[in-house]
């Protein structure tokens, strides 16, 4: 044997006890893993009657590639109990498997393809009917997806689900499950199937609620591991031989990065233990615990990408163009021309992100939550006041050496006199919205409320405010459908009902006519009638402002009206029959706006629509009853309707747009702009 070839010997000998080294390492952490999971298995199965599909499965080697989430909502554990073992076995025999409580859960995102395959959903219902307050949320959320009518009944076309209800047939077929039946309803309507059929597990004497648990759940996993969608596993040898690793290896990393419940929360408590024996489920007390936040991570995301800066868990604050504009001596919004607000001075805020409408003008492209009421966290209106002046003082401060900017006024917009109740969602929602005004008049804060005008009980509720809005966004029920696309069904008497509460207010009260064209601008008559049963005060006449390309509306600059259209619209409505009353005072050409006022603000042949903030104040700090009329102020000549200046305050500087001359008119139309009111 020559020298070359006893060393190719010895280096293939050297590779093949390199190799049975490994070998044997790798199926020693290999028995360790099945050591574990044997037992754990045994653990599982004693005295509970489980079906050890999940250790067949294993055999196989195949995991299904399902993503499967398991929800619960739970008084006293119960659901919690099953939805935890059910969550043990699936993730032996599928791929990715997540646990939560419904109110830890982002609802949206089962409506994201390639966010959940199966939905499993453990709801329990209570004698009052209803779910308990963790799954309240979320049961909610899906009933009011359902009802929507924008919403494409499609949408969950991509979703499997199974539920098991659990309840008390002794409360009568109207209340058992209750729950699980709602939800399964309202799942279907959106188009999403059914894996097998919902259990309703009965609590009632002389039933077997575990029995029922463990035929739902094997027929379940039989779905599962029948399902076409399935991989081959990982191999054994990348299993670390730490069992802590191994869990984890065992079921996909939570995205939220919230807790995901796992191995030491597996045994039942004693109350659960209790519980789930119990036949108590619909009879358990409700606690107040667990309520949601309006804002979940991925809203919170979305806004603040907008340029939202948010506080708490439903509000937030923008800094509107206008402020910014006025801070450099470059003229102030039509609000300023209107009403004499110091646009460098105001704070865009709401205290409710959500709404009741998803208008499609609305330029914040429906990011916001959509609902019927309130049913989130409150963050109280002491703590909201101030976390928005803090707010909207740091991004006045983000101005700070901005080209222009102008030394007085920059100094002066630290301390904000105004508060435009308008930037996104429906502040009059926010169940504290008559504290928080009281509020900001105690700090000399004027108020603007702006209200989609669904919500008559709240607007009842109303007592004092510098100035009350009703967004008027279309003269008849179709048309408003259209355009405010409303979550109600009697969205139309509730905008009716809104109107007569605001006839009976003696505040300042406006009606907002947002013009849409081709849309709302030709039922001159249907409007005059609302402004007959409402008498605003002022009607507010804009043209829509294009928000871009938004898949969730279909405007385009075709639909912006001109500013000279917007006019001749304020004209002609002021000389239907029954308009005698009103005539159009101030005009704002920058933002293509008119103001209509009525002639009752005329004093003395001279328009009074201003305010006198200051007056105004002392008013509401003198606990007296006042009115309208007694906070009013002269209105300049430059912001007249026939002025020269057309609403362009003359002491501020008019910045002509690139390739715009001086002096020339051109057609005004509203283009989109970061913020406004
Ligand atoms: S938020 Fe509204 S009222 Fe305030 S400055 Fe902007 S446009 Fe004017």
């Amino acid at each position: 044997m020559d020298l070359t070839t006893f060393v190719i010997i010895c280096l293939l000998l050297g590779l093949v006890y390199h190799g049975i080294l490994q070998y044997q390492k790798q199926k020693a952490r290999a028995d360790v893993i099945q050591y574990w999971l044997d037992e754990h298995d045994k653990k599982q199965n004693e005295g509970s009657g489980d079906i050890n599909t999940g250790k067949q499965a294993r055999t196989t080697g195949k995991r299904a590639k399902m993503r499967i989430q398991i929800l619960f909502s739970s008084q006293r554990g119960t659901s919690k109990t099953y939805a935890t073992k059910l969550f043990q076995q699936l993730k032996k025999i599928a791929k990715s498997v997540t646990l939560r409580n419904m109110n830890k859960f982002d609802p949206e995102r089962i409506t994201q393809q390639g966010h959940t395959d199966l939905l499993i959903i453990f709801a329990p219902t209570y004698d009052n009917g209803l779910p308990s307050d963790d799954g309240r949320a979320f049961y909610e959320w899906l009933d009011d997806l359902s009802l929507d009518f924008r919403v494409h009944k499609n949408m969950l076309h991509h979703l499997n689900y199974a539920i098991m209800g659990l309840g008390d047939s002794a409360f009568g077929p109207e209340r058992f499950c209750q729950v699980a039946k709602k939800m399964e309803r309202c799942l279907k309507k959106l188009s999403a199937t059914s894996l097998v059929p919902t259990e309703l597990g009965d609590n009632g004497a002389g039933n077997d609620v575990n029995k029922q648990f463990n035929a739902f759940r094997e027929r379940l996993i039989n779905a599962i591991s029948a399902s076409p969608d399935t991989h081959q596993s990982k191999s054994r040898d990348d299993h670390p031989t730490d069992i802590s690793k191994a869990v984890e290896i065992l079921s996909d990393s939570d995205d939220e990065g919230e807790p995901m419940l796992d191995i030491e929360d597996m045994a039942p408590t004693d109350e659960t233990k209790h519980s789930a024996d119990s036949s108590s489920t619909d009879v358990a007390q409700i606690s107040t615990e667990d309520v949601p936040e309006m804002l979940t991570p991925l809203l919170r995301k979305s806004l603040e990408k907008q340029g939202y800066k948010l506080f708490g868990s439903h509000s937030g604050v923008k800094l509107c163009r206008w402020t910014k504009a006025m801070l450099r001596g470059r003229g102030g919004c039509y609000k300023h021309t209107a009403y004499g607000i110091t646009s460098y001075r105001c704070m865009e805020m709401t205290p409710s992100l959500a709404c009741a409408s998803k208008c499609v003008f609305c330029w914040r492209h429906h990011s916001n939550p959509v609902a019927r009421s309130w049913k989130w966290k409150v963050d109280e209106p002491e703590f909201l006041i101030q976390n928005a002046v803090e707010n909207h003082v740091k991004m006045i401060n983000s101005m700070r050496g901005v080209p222009g900017v102008q030394k007085e006024r920059f100094e002066e917009a630290f301390v904000p006199k105004h508060c435009a109740l308008s930037l996104v969602g429906e502040p009059i929602i926010y169940p504290h919205i008559g504290k928080f005004l009281n509020l900001l008049h105690e700090k000399n804060i004027s108020s603007f409320l702006v209200t989609n005008a669904q919500f008559p009980e709240q607007m009842e509720n109303v007592d004092k405010v510098t100035q009350l809005y009703i967004s008027v966004d279309a003269s008849n029920p179709e048309a408003l459908k259209k355009i405010d696309r409303p979550i109600f069904e009697d969205y139309w008497e509730r905008f009716l009902e809104c109107i007569d509460i605001m006839k009976r207010k003696k505040m300042r009260t406006v009606f907002r006519l947002t013009l849409v064209k081709s849309w709302n601008m030709n039922e001159m008559r249907e409007y005059a009638e609302l402004i007959k049963r409402g008498e605003p005060m002022f009607i507010e006449i804009k043209g829509v402002t294009y928000c871009g390309n938004s898949k969730s509306s279909d405007l385009t600059m075709k639909n912006v009206p001109f500013h000279e259209e917007v006019k001749d619209f304020a004209f002609k409505l002021c000389q239907v029959e029954g308009m005698e009353d009103y005539e159009p005072a101030c005009i704002h050409e920058h933002s293509c706006f008119v103001l209509i006022a009525h002639k009752n603000f005329r004093i003395n042949g001279e328009w009074h629509t201003w305010i006198d903030y200051e007056r105004f104040h002392e008013l509401v700090h003198s606990g007296e009853d006042f009115d309208a009329f007694d906070y009013v102020a002269k209105t300049p000549e430059w912001c007249l309707i026939e002025s020269e200046e057309q609403g362009f305050d003359p002491a501020e500087e008019r910045v002509y747009r690139k390739g715009k001359k001086k002096g020339k008119k051109e057609p005004v139309q509203q283009e989109y702009s970061a913020g406004g009111c």
